[in-house]
């Protein structure tokens, strides 16, 4: 079963295209503007402007691989700034050069999020506010505040609305995510979620050895239940399955739809004998319960197979084909237990 295709992976499609365009625009103008400065005799801005070009064509291949896009964003969007920096303090550099300081906010929040890109937005609008007052302070703070305020109003509200659009984009992938993670029916995580949840606890496995198990549990003769009662008294047993495991799980554990009448039980930091005895439990615990089918108590029971870590086997893939395997074989012992060998 392969892994679903996953909200991030379009945000990061999303910032990579827009970190290549700025490179493809950085090495391409940054040739142009600096035959520009060559004739302007501004040699420190046509140097920097041949350093940034070439180091943005240089990269383009890298940042096409990498899976480290933040970090790379975070390296060039510095040096880009620095060199935009060191060419407004240039005596050279007219005053319409500044007009590229309002690239800062839109760029880095695009590119590195609200919190990283709000940051890196203000570092360098208070450096380039100080340039513009140290070399205009006359002429345009003094002289001619309005100026002044024209510039600072136009990037604050770049600033703003940069930040209303990350805020409503991020907020978006998030219900996004949130969907498609979420079984409607139950309101559990589905396989694509527990793939995730997996990686996560994987991670915590090769950090520390805190291993995780998994039951898959199958409802027993669950067909039964929607033929004789109907296929919403079915959906019902389903949520109240969904219920009964949730409330009886550790905090750190996690329940998931699994298939239509199956779940997965990811078990945090449980050993094999601890894995058995969670399975022992939640099976009695369905056994012993009932849910209300317009007021006549309807029961069920489970079989469950379980499947633990590093015993079993250290991806969600090969302990899903072993705890399968050994819930088919409590199928066919008679269903209603549980089989972890
Ligand atoms: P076994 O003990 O072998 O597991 O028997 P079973 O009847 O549970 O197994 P089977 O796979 O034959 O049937 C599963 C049934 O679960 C069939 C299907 O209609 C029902 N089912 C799957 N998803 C849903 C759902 O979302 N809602 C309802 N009401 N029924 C569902
Ligand atoms: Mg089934
Ligand atoms: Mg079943």
């Amino acid at each position: 079963m392969a892994k679903e295709p996953i909200i991030a992976d379009t945000v990061e499609a999303f910032r990579r295209s827009i970190l290549l365009a700025l490179l493809g625009f950085t090495s391409s103008f940054g040739l142009i503007f600096a035959i520009l400065n060559y004739y302007n005799d501004n040699y420190a801005a046509m140097i920097g402007e041949i350093a940034m070009g070439s180091f943005a064509f240089f990269l383009i291949p890298v940042v096409r691989r990498t899976s480290h896009l933040i970090r790379w964003s975070f390296i060039y969007l510095v040096l880009f700034n620095s060199t935009m920096m060191l060419i407004l303090t240039t005596p050279m550099a007219a005053p319409s050069v500044f007009a590229w300081v309002l690239l800062i906010p839109i760029l880095s929040q695009m590119l590195l999020g609200r919190a990283l890109g709000g940051g890196v937005t203000i570092v360098f609008m208070a450096i380039a506010y100080s340039i513009y007052v140290m070399r205009y302070s006359e002429s345009a703070v003094n002289g001619n505040p309005r100026a002044l305020f024209n510039i600072a109003g136009v990037a604050m509200c770049i600033f703003g609305f940069s930040f209303i659009y990350e805020t409503s984009r991020s907020r978006a992938e998030k219900a996004l995510k949130r969907q498609a993670y979420t079984d409607p029916l139950t309101g559990l995580g589905n396989r694509a979620y527990l793939h995730e949840r997996f990686e996560e606890e994987k991670t915590r496995y090769e950090r520390d050895g805190s291993a995780p198990a998994i039951l898959l549990l199958d409802i027993d003769f669950f067909k039964k239940i929607n033929d004789s009662y109907g296929h919403e008294a079915g959906d019902n047993g389903l949520k109240a399955m969904s219920a009964l495991l949730i409330a009886n799980i550790r905090q750190n554990d996690d329940v998931f739809r699994y298939g239509g009448e199956e779940f997965c039980v990811l078990l945090a930091n449980a050993s094999a004998q601890e894995a058995r005895d969670t399975a022992e439990k939640l099976r009695r615990i369905v056994e012993t319960s009932s849910f209300d089918e317009s007021g006549e108590a309807l029961r069920l029971t489970t079989s469950i197979g379980v499947a633990s870590c590093p015993g079993d086997g250290t991806d969600l893939q090969t302990l899903l084909g072993a705890a399968d395997k050994r819930l088919y074989a409590a199928k066919v012992a008679g269903r209603n237990r549980v089989v972890w060998a």
